[in-house]
């Protein structure tokens, strides 16, 4: 019997020789902490590899600093989660939670650390050793996270075999958001779900819903019951289709009427999904602007009293806030957050300047100008909401015409208004429109869906630091975070919308939670491919890193040609707010890349005439420039463009004139030659380009290509 025993044994330490030398030569490595998004602050690999059962088990000691209700919500949780693990007695489980306030096996672990108390809640350790695995946390949101990492290291339960480690985690900063714009496009309960599971795999901690905007009206108002029987309907779909139509609104019975709202049941369904993921949802409810809806709604709420005349309610009328107070109040019934966003950005204050009930306002109170008449909004509202303990969040143009005494600033037009916010002494969100504005392009403009244009790729997310230069200690106590914002004009599929958050919210998580001395893009990218494979077969669309593009190939490298260098002479200035390198930029070598906002691009509102002095005669036989169309940001091609040579800088003689035949109509981002082949001789060159006659038209050029 013995013998036959010792033989198996052989035979199964054979087999494992065997197996460790083809895991070898196919370089399989067992997971372990390096696969976790966001990168822990501490993780150490020890020897040995821990194999969980089947039905592997869980138990949760948890004592009397610790809510009931919330321990019970967590062992749901991870039983209903991919791990499906079970909660056991004490003694027998693979996997034991211990979460008490005062855990002192996790203090000691974060001593050599400096964590700030309020981060506490959400860290944790998790240890894996060759018999189990320990999780310690203060709080259920710690257990939730290391849970996470064991998600991502067994990949959903299906790799059961983990190395051995140590982890010690807490985040960098608080506050790590992903805002979901319902307003575009409404998106259903299960959807703002299922992205909220995906938010909790990476420790993003916030939920900022758009729920108001001129595209819809997204939440039951009791009061003002017309906001979702009337401002939450379109007739089209489509953005470009309702803009074409004149952006009009519907009742909820017509046939064709597109949108939807969520209902106060909705909400709280959502509340309760939100909490058990350590997620907070802020709802925002825009004000003075973007409020066509509202007004389409109660038309008395506009300067005017006419519906369609406005995008800004009329802050000289006292119903206005009325309005705004009772729904903050049923929304604030609803939620429990800390903070309710209150918009604030855009409004174009155009009729304050002639309403008579704007102009008595302004005279009552002593404004100087319609910027302090929204700045005296933002202040009543801000001191009603904190009447009721909350706190406002606005976008940073609620600074414009002096800033509420308590407000948050969420800074999206640069990080410069955020610090400068933080240099006052204002909380901040930082989310600066080129790093985390993940409504742009994600790669090559050709290869991708429809969108409002940009070119934001997950490096470009991923390079992006809160602690830029002028920034201080004393500043970042004020930055509370950071947020990706997906607009979603033209993301009108749910499909879409997660192609468009994934990776790029995992960057930003990355950004939020880990230190930035631990960043690294090419080891980022490498866990960012791991963590989409897992999405995937979550059965999450994602964008397909693997095959990215990459930036436009011409603007790589410098392009060599006869211009390089030239002076060039401007009759009339390119648009202050894209100068790219000024009177250098159409002869610097340098071609543009995806996006016009690269510095490469210079930007005209009018026609172009520029001359390049070439500084002698010589022989030509190609002069090009190349034009950028992107009409999602009234980008167009020129109507014509004009050639001519001069020899003396007097006489100029026309070799080309070229026509525009590309269709304005169409939607996607073009990029074309404007050019002349041919053999002459010239000294100077003049182009001239006419912008498009749509008003408002930009024109974008990189460079004058002379050969
Ligand atoms: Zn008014």
């Amino acid at each position: 019997m013995n013998l036959v025993k010792n033989i198996y044994r052989t035979f199964l330490l054979l087999l494992a020789v065997v197996q460790f030398s083809a895991d070898l030569s196919a370089n399989v490595a067992v997971p372990g902490p390096e696969v976790i998004i966001p990168v822990p602050m501490d993780a150490v690999r020890l020897d040995g590899t821990l194999v969980l059962p089947e039905n592997a088990s869980f138990c949760i000691n948890a004592d009397s600093s610790v809510d009931a209700d919330d321990v019970q919500a967590l062992a749901a949780y991870i039983e209903d989660s991919p791990l499906g693990f079970l909660q056991t007695g004490q003694r027998k489980a693979d996997v034991k939670i211990n979460i008490a306030k005062g855990n002192k096996s996790l203090k000691r672990a974060l001593k050599p650390f400096s964590i700030i108390p309020d981060r506490l809640d959400e860290a944790y350790s998790l240890e894996v050793s060759g018999t189990g695995i320990t999780i310690d946390a203060m709080a259920p949101a710690g257990a939730l996270y290391a849970i996470q990492g064991l998600m991502q290291m067994t990949r959903d339960a299906t790799l059961m075999e983990l190395q051995c480690c140590r982890i010690v985690d807490a985040p960098r900063f608080a506050y790590r958001g992903l805002m979901v714009d319902v307003s575009r496009h409404f998106r259903s309960v299960d959807f703002l779900k299922r992205q909220m599971d995906a938010m909790a795999l990476y420790k993003l901690n916030r939920m900022h819903l758009h729920l108001t905007d001129a595209a819809g009206w997204r939440i039951e108002i009791e009061a003002y019951p017309r906001l979702t029987e009337f401002g939450a309907w379109r007739p089209q779909r489509k953005w470009m289709d309702w803009a074409a139509e004149g952006s009009m609104y519907c009742e909820r019975e017509t046939p064709s009427a597109y949108g939807g709202y969520y209902t106060k049941d909705d909400i709280r369904d959502l509340l309760e999904y939100a909490m058990v993921r350590n997620i907070e949802i802020i709802p925002e409810i825009e004000m003075p602007g973007h409020s066509e809806e509202l007004i389409a709604s109660y038309p008395q709420l506009g300067c005017s009293g006419e519906p369609y005349m406005h995008g800004d309610v009329c802050p000289g009328n006292e119903e206005t806030f009325t309005f705004l107070e009772t729904v903050l109040s049923e929304v604030m019934d609803l939620f429990p957050s800390e903070y309710i966003h209150i918009g604030g950005d855009e409004a174009g204050k155009g009729a304050w300047h002639t309403c008579p009930k704007c102009q008595r306002r302004m005279e009552e109170e002593g404004l100087g100008g319609v910027d302090e008449l929204q700045s005296y909004l933002i202040h009543r509202i801000e001191e009603f909401v904190n009447s009721k303990g909350r706190k406002i969040i606005g976008w940073d143009e609620i600074m414009e015409g002096g800033l509420a005494p308590n407000a948050t600033v969420m800074s999206w037009r640069g990080s410069e208004q955020g610090i400068a916010a933080a240099k006052s002494g204002h909380d901040v969100i930082m989310t600066p429109g080129a790093y985390c504005y993940i409504d742009y392009n994600q790669d090559a403009p050709f290869k991708e869906p429809l969108s409002i244009g940009g070119y934001t790729p997950l490096s470009k997310v991923y390079s992006y630091e809160p602690m830029e230069s002028g920034v201080t200690d004393e500043d970042m106590k004020h930055m509370l975070g950071v947020q990706a914002n997906l607009w979603s004009e033209y993301v009108t599929e749910d499909s879409h919308a997660e192609y468009m958050y994934y990776p790029r919210a995992l960057a930003v998580a990355e950004i939020g939670w880990s230190r930035p001395g631990q960043k690294d893009y090419d080891a980022f990218r490498e866990r960012a491919l791991d963590a989409l494979d897992q999405l995937q077969a979550r059965g999450y669309n994602t964008f397909d890193l693997r095959n990215e593009y990459g930036e436009r190939q011409a603007s790589l490298n410098a392009e060599e040609h006869l211009a390089r260098g030239a002076k060039v002479i401007y009759a009339n200035a390119w648009h202050p707010k894209y100068p790219a390198a000024g009177e250098s930029t159409l002869t610097d070598g340098l071609l543009g890349g995806w996006t016009y906002g690269d510095r490469r691009w210079q930007g005209f509102l009018t026609d172009i005439d520029v001359t390049v002095d070439l500084g002698k005669i010589q022989p030509v036989r190609y002069i090009g420039a190349t034009f950028m169309q992107s009409p999602g940001s009234w980008v167009y091609f020129p109507e014509q463009v004009r050639i001519s040579v001069s020899s003396d800088g007097n006489a100029y003689r026309e070799i080309a004139v070229v026509n525009n035949e590309f269709p304005y109509r169409d939607p996607e981002i073009a990029f074309m030659p404007f050019a002349y082949a041919g053999e002459t001789e010239a000294r100077y060159i003049r182009l001239e380009a006419d912008v498009h006659t749509r008003p408002g038209s930009w024109l974008f050029l990189d460079e004058i290509v002379v050969h």
